[in-house]
Formats: C-alpha cells, sequence, structure tokens
C-alpha cells in the first residue's frame, strides 16, 4: 500500500521512519517533507493546504493512506474533503474531521467539552472584544497567575502566564484589541494558573476505542534549566518516572474514558491521535489542553519505543479493533535531543553547512526537520533543525548518547539542551 505523510517536520520523518518498517507498505511520500524524508522515501512538492492538489496526488499515486502531521490542514478540513469525495472515500485517513479538529482549534470550544463532560482542568472564563470591560473585572478579582490564551491557533505562542493584573491587562488588550493573534485572538479564554508538573499522554483512537501510547515529557524552553523565550520544543524523554499505573488510572477514568463518551455524545465521529496535554497536581491529573494530532518533539521520543507495527495499528483503528490491540513497547527510555539554529526562536541565520552526521552511532536515530539539500550539502533552513533520539536502559545513559550525537553534528552557531530530562532524575514509578 502507498502512503502519503502530510507535513515537514521531525515528527512527519519519525512517522515515516516508523512506517517503513512494516511490510505492508509500500511507497511511502511526505508532502512536503523536508532533506530527511527525501533519503529513503519520496518528498511530493505540493502546496498542503491547497486540497485539490493534495487529492489529485493521492489519485495518482494510488495512495491507501493517509497520516496528517499538522494541526492546521485538520483543522482547515483535510479529512471532511477527501470524504466528501466519492473517488477519494475509500483512503484510509489518520486524522480528525474539522468537529473533531476544533478541540485543538478552539480553546473555548475545548474548555466547554471538558465541562460538559467532567474532565478535570482550570477554571475558565472566555471574553470577546465586546465583553473587554467584564474580563479587566474579572481579571482583577482574579488569582495570580493567571493564564490568557487566544482561543485559535498561534503556532503554541498564544498563551500568556501573567504575574499580576497590570501584565494581564496588557496581553489582554494586545490580544483582543491589537489583534496580536489576527483572528486567533478575537476570543480569549482566561483561566486559572495550575502548579504542577506536566506530561503528555497520547491516544490513537476511533472515537470509541483506543489504544495508550507510551507518554513523553517534552521542554519548551530554548535555555537550559527550562529559562528563557518558549520553543517549538527543545527535546523530550519517554517515559516519565512519576507516570505509574495509580496515576494512569485516574487518567483513564478521569479523563480519557469521559472524553471518548463526549465525542460520542457529540458525535463528533473522531479518528486519530489525541494528545493530551496534563498537569500533575499533587498525584492528580488536569488538562491543560488538547491537541488533535502527535506533537513534535514527543513523536520522536514515543515512535522508537513502538515495537508494533505501526501500519497494523492505523488499519486496527478503520477496522474498529483497537480495543482488543496489544501495543508493544520497548521498556527502555527514549531521549531525544533538538539542533536548533542560533538564535532561534528569535531570528537565525540559514543555508550554514550541516556535518558530522555520518559520525552519529548506528543507534541512534536522527530525524531532520529545517534541512534542505543544496548540490551536494546539508544546510539549515529552519529553527528546529535535527532532532537525535537515544535509547537506554536509564534515562542518563539515554541522554548521554543523545548529547554525543548532538554534539557531532554541526553546522555554525548550532545550540541544543544538555539537560533534557534533569528534572525527572531521582523520580521514580
Ligand atoms: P497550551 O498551549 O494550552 O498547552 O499552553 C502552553 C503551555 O502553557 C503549557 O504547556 C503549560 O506549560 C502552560 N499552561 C497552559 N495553561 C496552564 C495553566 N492553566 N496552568 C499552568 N500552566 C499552563
Amino acid at each position: 500500500m502507498n502512503v502519503l505523510i502530510i507535513g515537514s517536520g521531525a515528527r512527519e520523518h519519525a512517522i515515516a521512519w516508523k512506517l517503513s518498517q512494516s511490510e505492508y507498505c509500500d511507497q511511502i511520500f511526505v508532502a512536503p517533507g523536508n532533506a530527511g524524508t527525501s533519503e529513503f522515501h519520496t518528498n511530493a512538492d505540493i502546496n498542503i493546504h491547497d486540497f485539490e492538489e493534495v487529492a489529485k496526488f493521492a489519485s495518482d499515486f494510488n495512495i491507501m493512506m493517509m497520516v496528517v502531521g499538522p494541526e492546521n490542514s485538520l483543522v482547515e478540513g483535510i479529512h471532511d474533503y477527501f470524504q466528501e469525495k466519492e473517488y477519494l472515500r475509500h483512503i484510509l485517513i489518520i486524522g480528525p474531521k474539522k468537529a473533531g479538529a476544533m478541540l485543538e482549534g478552539s480553546k473555548d470550544f475545548c474548555k466547554a467539552f471538558f465541562d460538559r463532560y467532567n474532565i478535570p482542568t482550570a477554571r475558565y472564563q472566555t471574553f470577546t472584544e465586546e465583553t473587554f470591560s467584564k474580563a479587566c473585572e474579572y481579571l482583577k478579582g482574579h488569582t495570580y497567575p493567571a493564564v490568557l490564551k487566544a482561543d485559535g491557533l498561534a503556532a503554541g505562542k498564544g498563551v500568556i502566564i501573567a504575574q499580576d493584573y497590570e501584565e494581564a491587562f496588557d496581553a489582554l488588550d494586545a490580544m483582543l484589541r491589537n489583534k496580536r493573534f489576527g483572528n486567533a485572538s478575537s476570543k480569549v479564554v482566561i483561566e486559572e494558573y495550575m502548579q504542577g508538573i506536566e506530561v503528555s499522554v497520547f491516544i490513537l483512537t476511533d472515537g470509541k476505542e483506543y489504544v495508550l501510547l507510551p507518554e513523553a515529557k517534552d521542554y519548551k524552553r530554548i535555555g537550559e534549566g527550562d529559562a528563557g523565550l518558549n520553543t517549538g520544543g527543545m527535546g523530550a524523554v519517554s517515559p516519565v518516572p512519576f507516570v505509574d499505573d495509580a496515576f494512569m488510572s485516574k487518567v483513564k477514568e478521569r479523563v480519557i474514558e469521559p472524553t471518548l463518551r463526549g465525542m460520542q455524545a457529540d458525535n463528533m465521529d473522531y479518528s486519530g491521535f489525541l494528545f493530551i496535554g496534563l498537569m500533575n497536581v499533587n498525584g492528580d491529573p488536569y488538562v491543560i489542553e488538547y491537541n488533535v494530532r502527535l506533537g513534535d518533539p514527543e513523536t520522536e521520543a514515543i515512535l522508537p519505543r513502538i515495537k508494533s507495527d505501526l501500519f497494523e495499528m492505523f488499519k486496527a483503528l478503520h477496522d474498529h479493533t483497537l480495543g482488543s490491540y496489544k501495543l508493544e513497547i520497548d521498556p527502555r527510555t527514549a531521549t531525544t535531543v533538538f539542533l536548533v539554529s542560533g538564535g532561534y526562536p528569535e531570528g537565525f541565520e540559514k543555508g550554514k553547512e550541516i556535518t558530522g552526521i555520518e559520525n552519529v552511532p548506528q543507534d541512534v536515530l536522527v530525524f531532520h526537520a529545517g534541512t534542505k539539500a543544496v548540490g551536494d550539502k546539508l544546510v539549515n533552513s529552519g529553527g528546529r533543525v535535527i532532532a537525535v533520539t537515544a535509547l537506554g536502559d536509564t534515562m542518563d545513559e539515554a541522554l548521554a548518547k543523545a548529547n554525543a550525537a548532538a554534539e557531532a553534528i554541526t553546522w555554525q552557531d548550532r545550540n541544543y539542551r544538555r539537560d533534557i530530562g534533569f528534572d525527572l532524575r531521582g523520580m521514580h514509578a
């Protein structure tokens, strides 16, 4: 079977790598892909936002399965488009339709969903420009820090944690009146700050049955010790030591099961991954957010721990047999370290030659993100450039291997964090 993967990050490279191990997959296409995906797979030079173009490619290349990496495509309705066309309906799509993608596409919609189905989360209220003065009143009576969130997609940048009223007012003003995130901030969710440690839990579901994937913790800040600006993600670790059976039982009972009941009650007809961003507050899980696709860099840490055939798992979703699917997981720890361009997440220079990939040991995985082939050279073409993943019997062993690989790959001003997972040291399940 031929598979089409939508996206161009290390997440999509990791999905392509994992699918290529399946005996059921013939050709794997990645649209638009990157220099890494073009090595063993085929990049499709198409505009992924033009569904007609994607559909034509799928039909021309006899695609039987399409895995959608980024949220934008899902929120824009790529799945609905394929469903509406008779000649595309046989294609198995991994990723929800618009209605389900709203769980990520609108924070207000998602918070209302949590409340409707009693899913534990921070208390909140939503405001618009029309209710600006009410929002100010609300903020005056709020506890601090307070969390302000742009309602729509803002590439992970739409959340502001305000330490006092002045900061909160400025953020509100910027979002609602000055449209700091464009249309995405025409509504703002204001919610309570939750104190705890974060973990991401992933399921693959058809909206009724699900399979639980390995959990992960990601590291968002640019600097070591979790300092500095937010990024798309500087690294990840899986498993997460404090996620023991007791915690996971609470996640299943209080979060996953009510979510699936809610999806059914709302006729969401969900199919795909659900990424559950959780805060562990004194041993109890509270939901921070839902994403309707896999995370990046979490994917690069969790897929190498899945021993089962990914294609088979996707097939089980469409056959509605996920409930009895037995996932085989590697018990070792995976650590992912992201190499980024110097200056990122602010301005950085592109086009610098990347060297040293050939010096990375065979057992360390290299996933490309912002890379480009220019002649016979490889250059950086984005902020996050390459993710390396190593497995080890302990977290320290995995990190030592990943860091050594990160050190081996270099270009002018490349940067990476050497402390991925440090905060989890000494914790036990
Ligand atoms: P989100 O885009 O909703 O995941 O928010 C981005 C990040 O902001 C999260 O990963 C958390 O680190 C932080 N965050 C969001 N909401 C809260 C909250 N209610 N309490 C504490 N931190 C939060």
